[in-house]
This record gives C-alpha cells, sequence and structure tokens, in this order.
C-alpha cells in the first residue's frame, strides 16, 4: 500500500521527490539576489464558485499548466502580497506582522472582484509551506525568504466576469539584504506626465496591473539617472502619493515626521504602519496629511525638511538623498542617510531579527 500522506494542519503535503540538499540549495540560490531563485515546493489552494476554496496542498514547485483562455491571461485578475521569513541567531524562523498581509489580501481581492481567502487559510499556507521549506531560510545579516502569496483567475472563459475559478498559490525566495555593502541614499524622479492611480482606481490594491503600468515610467527615470520614481496624485497632479513600490516620509527639522494621508490611491503599506508606530515612541510626532510638492521642495531648500526616506518590505527603509523633475533638481540635506532614518531603520530590524524586544508583539 502507498504510504498516507502526510498533512500540516488542513494541508496535504505532496512532497518533492528529490528535495535539494544543503550543497544544491547554496548553489541554487548563489548570491540570493532577489527573486531568482525559488525553494523546493509551493502552497496551493483552489477555488470554485460551487465548491469555494478547496484542496490545501503543499506540492512540488514548478510550471502551473493553464488553459490559454484562463482570466488571469486576459483581463489581468491578479493580487499578490509580500512578505518574509526572516532567521533569528538562535535558528528560529519568525514572521513580521502577516496578518497585516492577510487583510489586504482580502482588501485586494474585494477590489478585483475575486474571492477572498480566509485569514486563517492565508497564515495556514504559510505555516504549512514553513514546516517543509525552513531551511531554506538564510542565516547571512538581513537575509531573509521572500514569500509571495498570489491570487490568479484560471476560469476558462473569454466573458468578462468575476472568474468562477481561481488559484492560490504561494512561492518562496531566499533574498540577500537590498543593500549590499551599506544602507545607501536611493534617488527619485518625480513623475508629472505619468500617474500611478487615480480616484476610484485600483492604487490602494495589490494588483498586478499596478506594477505593469509603473515599468515605462520606471525605464524612463532610470535613462535620466534616478533609480526610482515617486508618483503625484492624478486630480491635481500637486500632491505626493508613493513609490512605485514603496511609501515615502519627510522628517523635518523639529523632529516632526510627515507622510502622505491614505487617500484611496495609496498601498497601505505594512512598514509604513510600523515605521509610523516606532517615530510615535520615540515621541516623535507623525502627522498624515496631504503634502504638495511644493511644499516639500520649500522644505528641502530651506532646510526645514532634513530628511525623505522610503519604505516597503524589501527595501525596508531607504534614505532619499536626491530628488528631481523636468524643472528642479535638489540634494536632500546633505545627501546621506539622516539620524531619523537610520534610527527608525535600525529599530524596526532589531525587532524583524529578533535582536530587540518585540514590544509591539509583531513578530510570529
Ligand atoms: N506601496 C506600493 C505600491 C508597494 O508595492 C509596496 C510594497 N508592497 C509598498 C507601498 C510598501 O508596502 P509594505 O510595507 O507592506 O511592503
Amino acid at each position: 500500500a502507498a504510504p498516507a500522506p502526510s498533512t500540516a494542519g488542513a494541508f496535504r503535503i505532496v512532497a518533492h521527490p528529490s528535495p535539494a540538499t544543503e550543497a544544491e540549495r547554496i548553489e541554487r540560490v548563489g548570491d540570493m539576489k532577489f527573486g531568482m531563485s525559488f525553494t523546493d515546493h509551493m502552497a496551493r489552494i483552489t477555488w470554485t464558485a460551487d465548491g469555494g476554496w478547496d484542496d490545501r496542498r503543499i506540492e512540488p514547485y514548478g510550471p502551473i499548466p493553464m488553459d490559454p483562455a484562463a482570466s488571469v491571461l486576459h483581463y489581468a485578475q491578479e493580487i499578490f502580497e509580500g512578505l518574509k521569513a526572516y532567521r533569528w541567531a538562535d535558528g528560529s524562523v519568525w514572521l513580521f506582522r502577516p496578518e497585516a498581509n492577510a487583510l489586504r489580501f482580502q482588501k485586494s481581492a474585494w477590489r478585483m472582484a475575486l474571492p477572498e481567502l480566509a485569514v486563517e487559510d492565508f497564515m495556514g499556507s504559510i505555516r504549512a509551506f514553513m514546516s517543509v521549506e525552513k531551511d531554506w531560510v538564510p542565516t547571512a545579516p538581513e537575509s531573509s525568504l521572500y514569500l509571495r502569496p498570489f491570487l490568479i483567475g484560471t476560469d476558462v472563459f473569454l466573458g468578462l466576469r468575476a472568474p468562477k475559478k481561481v488559484d492560490y498559490l504561494l512561492i518562496a525566495s531566499p533574498s540577500g539584504p537590498y543593500f549590499a555593502g551599506g544602507v545607501k541614499p536611493v534617488s527619485i524622479w518625480v513623475e508629472k506626465d505619468f500617474h500611478r492611480a487615480g480616484p476610484g482606481g485600483t492604487g490602494s490594491a495589490k494588483c498586478g496591473g499596478n506594477y505593469a503600468a509603473s515599468l515605462r515610467p520606471q525605464i524612463e527615470a532610470g535613462a535620466r539617472g534616478y533609480d526610482q520614481v515617486l508618483y503625484l496624485d492624478a486630480a491635481t497632479g500637486l500632491v505626493l502619493e508613493e513609490l512605485g513600490g514603496m511609501n515615502v516620509f519627510a522628517v523635518r527639522s523639529d523632529g516632526s515626521v510627515l507622510t502622505p494621508v491614505l487617500n484611496g490611491n495609496i498601498l497601505e503599506g505594512v512598514t509604513r504602519s510600523s515605521v509610523i508606530q516606532l517615530i510615535e515612541d520615540q515621541d516623535l510626532k507623525v502627522v498624515e496629511r496631504n503634502i504638495t510638492l511644493a511644499e516639500l521642495r520649500e522644505g528641502i531648500d530651506s532646510g526645514e525638511i532634513s530628511e525623505v526616506f522610503a519604505c516597503g518590505t524589501a527595501a525596508i527603509v531607504t534614505p532619499v538623498g536626491r530628488m528631481g523633475s523636468d524643472d528642479f533638481e535638489v540634494t536632500v540635506g546633505d545627501g546621506q542617510p539622516g539620524p531619523v532614518t537610520l534610527a527608525v531603520r535600525q529599530r524596526l530590524t532589531d525587532i524583524q531579527y529578533g535582536r530587540a524586544d518585540d514590544a509591539f508583539g509583531w513578530m510570529q
């Protein structure tokens, strides 16, 4: 008789026939460039309009054959998340606020008329996945296992409708430090012609289409010598929103900190809300409100704004050294990482890597 399949919670485990040995893992991940190598397994749950969420499983990582009429291929019915598993010095493996990603995944699903995955299934998929893949969480400083949950419409139908079949998958990629050789300030192009999101659009959902639309502006900014793009609101073109994959903060010389208010077009970053709490915990004030480009430029010119930084799961907290657009170019402060930026980055990474007390109960 065939051996009974193992399970982890509600998940059936279809083990990889030849999982990588330690030596093979090291060779496969190489220098852990972001998103280049993947672990042996993936988690999967299939949803149908008739049967709901079913067939929770961990299976070998590999291609997912798809009908050419699958709805994701035509109407971009896709949402995703990004979070990291961190290895602490004692060898244990931890996640940072994963429920926040689970809830944002539901919010994104709602906006795209995709079925909402229960928080327990999102968490259960990660737990079951990690039970077989934890050896892939790297040990090098500031490295992590990047987890990528995503949901795609696999309905075989060319009519435009909310799909009647959907697949949830979770894959993972070992990733090294974002800044090899220490934190370096990035330069930012303030984009005036292209917008990321408009009122009533999909800006606050983490759907693939938002990122497809960001590539043209990113290429143009790169050609002008800038690292990243900062988007302005589509309605007036005056107000700062966010970067293509990070939220933005400005530090004033009086110690208070500004960040764009969640106006419906901005993705609510898990790092953003954590940074707000960490700064407020230092008895500094964080103001969430509309910030105009004019105010930012004047503040940087006068020195009233002494630091600008961006934040997100991938790069954690990133200083901005230089900003520019068609009609201006400014250096922020002295162009080097500022003290508030570096302190919040240190506090956050200390919590994530278990070097400091998890005072907010963020780690699991
Ligand atoms: N804004 C956008 C557009 C993003 O893609 C991301 C990355 N998910 C963020 C902000 C930062 O979000 P988080 O801190 O949750 O990674």
